[in-house]
């Protein structure tokens, strides 16, 4: 471990904190916006990782996918102005699980439920349609 890394990048991280400016460290830090200045101090080496996107194709409660008609847009579509955007399923396509969009855009709430519960749906249309 290089000590006197490891001090400046508390140092800096701390210092964009406490002015509130969390956003300009890259990472970019949005939330919990706390010093790091108790000690005692632990090193511990981690490996990030990425569970899921937390995006994904847009589909009806039928798990049915949708494309878009009557836009050439390479916009993202957003789900506060679903009125902008105008879709038609595709026949016979069903998603599920992290290919799904639109479900945890606003906080993180794991993906096995989701998987679940929308597996199921997409399976079972799937089969009768
Ligand atoms: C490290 C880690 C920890 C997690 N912890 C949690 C947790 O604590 N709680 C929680 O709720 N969620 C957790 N998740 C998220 C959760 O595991 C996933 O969101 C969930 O498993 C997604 O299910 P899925 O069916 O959409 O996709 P997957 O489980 O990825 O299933 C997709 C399947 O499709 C198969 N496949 C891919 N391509 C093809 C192909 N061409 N042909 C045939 N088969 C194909 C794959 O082999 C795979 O079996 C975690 C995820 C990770 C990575």
């Amino acid at each position: 471990m290089n000590g006197r890394t490891a001090v400046e990048t508390l140092t800096s991280f701390n210092d964009a904190v406490e002015a509130n400016e969390g956003h300009r460290l890259d990472p970019p830090r949005r939330d919990h916006q706390t010093p790091v200045d108790e000690p005692p101090f632990h090193v511990v080496e981690v490996q990030p990782g990425i569970t899921f996107t937390m995006g994904g194709i847009d589909v009806t409660p039928d798990m049915a996918v949708l494309r878009r008609t009557g836009s050439s847009t390479t916009l993202p579509h957003f789900p506060e102005s679903p009125a902008t955007v105008r879709t038609a399923t595709i026949p016979g396509l069903y998603a599920a699980g992290v290919d799904v969009g639109n479900v945890m855009h606003r906080q993180y709430m794991g993906g096995l439920a989701v998987a679940l519960v929308t597996g199921r749906v997409a399976g079972r249309n799937a089969a009768t349609n």
